[in-house]
C-alpha cells in the first residue's frame, strides 16, 4: 500500500515539536477556462517574473507566476466549506463567530487552524506544515496572456445606449489563456496519515483558483508525483527549467497551446533523477501514486467523508487540552520542550 511505503515520512499524530518529516508533492496546474491572477483590483498587470528560460538555456524569459497566497487560500476554503457543514469550526476565542479565514479571528481548534496554522493577535501561533511556493509557467508569458478591452453593456443588452452612442470602455483587461500548465511544489513537514488526506484532498477538490467568478478561474490540478525524505524537493522553478531545457532539446515547439501528455513525459524523467538527491528517500511509483489518489478519494466520498473529518477533528484533542491549559497558567511559552 503506497501509505504504509510513506509511513517513516508521516508523523503517527499530531506533535508541537518538528521532526523534519517531509512529504513533497509535484503538481501540475492546467487553466481550464480564462483565468486572472492580480495582485488587488483590475487594470495591474498579471503576475510574471523575469527569469532564466533553463538550467542549460540561460537566456532570460518572463514566466507567469502563481503565488502561494493564489493557491493556498483556495484550497483552504474548499476544506473548510467541509468542515462547517459537519460543525467542525470552533468558535474563535474572545469572539462568538466561528473560525474563520480573513478576520484574524481563527479558533485554533479545528482541522485548519491545526494544518495550515494561524497568527493570532499576539496570543501564540502554530506554524503552517503545508508550505507553498510559486508556480512557475513552463513555456514564456508571451504566448499565454490573452488582452480583451471590456465594454460597459446598457440595459438594453447591447454596447449602444438609447441615442445610438457607443459605450465607453471599462477597461483592458489581460487574462491567462485556457490551457496553461504551472508546475508546483507542495510540501508537507511532519503531517499524518489523515492530514496528508486531507490537504491533497483539498488541492484535488479545489477547481477555482485567482479572481473567481462563475466563467473565469477554472484549473485542474494534478499529482505527478510524491516523495518522501527529510528535505524539500527542489524548487518549482528549477523543475520548470528541466523541463524547458528537455524540450528544447527535443526540438519540441515551445508554443500555446502545448500537450499537457508531451509536457508529463518531459516531466516524469526528471521526477525520477529526484531520489538521487540529498536528502530524498522515497518516491512513489506509478501504480503507488494511483492507490494514494484512490485511497484520497475514497476518503473524500460521500460514504466515508464525514468519518474521516471527524477522526482527523477527534486526532487534536489531547492538544486541545494542553493548549488550553497552557493558555490558562498566562502564556507559558508552549517551545519549551
Ligand atoms: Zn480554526
Amino acid at each position: 500500500m503506497s501509505i504504509e511505503k510513506l509511513q517513516s515520512f508521516l508523523a503517527p499524530h499530531y506533535e508541537n515539536f518538528p521532526k523534519g518529516r517531509t512529504i513533497g508533492a509535484v503538481v501540475l496546474r492546467t487553466t481550464q477556462s480564462e483565468t486572472i491572477f492580480r495582485t488587488e483590483g483590475t487594470g495591474e498587470p498579471m503576475c510574471r517574473e523575469s527569469v532564466r528560460a533553463g538550467v542549460q538555456n540561460l537566456e532570460s524569459i518572463l514566466r507567469l507566476v502563481m503565488t502561494k497566497r493564489k493557491q493556498i487560500a483556495p484550497e483552504r476554503r474548499r476544506g473548510r466549506e467541509f468542515l462547517r457543514s459537519h460543525e467542525l469550526l470552533y468558535p474563535a476565542p474572545k469572539s462568538h463567530s466561528p473560525c474563520s479565514l480573513n478576520t484574524n479571528a481563527p479558533c485554533e481548534m479545528c482541522v485548519d487552524c491545526f494544518l495550515y496554522g494561524f497568527a493570532a493577535g499576539g496570543e501564540g501561533a502554530q506554524k503552517s506544515r503545508v508550505w507553498t511556493e510559486d508556480a512557475f509557467s513552463v513555456l514564456p508569458s508571451s504566448e499565454l496572456i490573452g488582452d480583451r478591452t471590456i465594454n460597459a453593456v446598457f440595459e438594453t443588452g447591447t454596447m449602444r445606449d438609447e441615442e445610438g452612442k457607443a459605450s465607453t470602455a471599462l477597461n483592458t483587461s489581460e487574462y491567462i489563456k485556457p490551457g496553461v500548465h504551472f508546475l508546483d511544489i507542495v510540501t508537507l513537514k511532519d503531517v499524518t496519515a489523515d492530514e496528508l488526506r486531507y490537504a491533497l484532498g483539498n488541492l484535488l477538490l479545489t477547481t477555482r483558483y485567482g479572481a473567481v467568478s462563475s466563467r473565469v478561474g477554472r484549473m485542474e490540478n494534478q499529482i505527478l508525483g510524491v516523495f518522501g525524505g527529510i528535505t524539500e524537493l527542489p524548487s518549482s522553478l528549477e523543475l520548470v527549467q528541466g523541463i524547458y531545457d528537455r524540450l528544447v532539446a527535443e526540438n519540441v515547439p515551445l508554443e500555446h497551446p502545448f500537450d499537457t501528455t508531451t509536457l508529463i513525459d518531459a516531466t516524469q524523467p526528471i521526477l525520477n533523477s529526484w531520489t538521487n538527491k540529498r536528502g530524498i528517500s522515497v518516491k512513489l511509483s506509478a501504480e503507488e501514486l494511483e492507490q494514494l489518489i484512490d485511497d484520497i478519494d475514497r476518503h473524500w466520498s460521500m460514504e466515508e467523508r464525514e468519518t474521516f473529518l471527524k477522526r482527523l477533528d477527534a486526532s487534536y484533542q489531547p492538544y486541545r487540552k494542553i493548549k488550553n491549559a497552557s493558555s490558562q497558567k498566562g502564556r507559558k511559552n508552549q517551545s519549551e520542550e
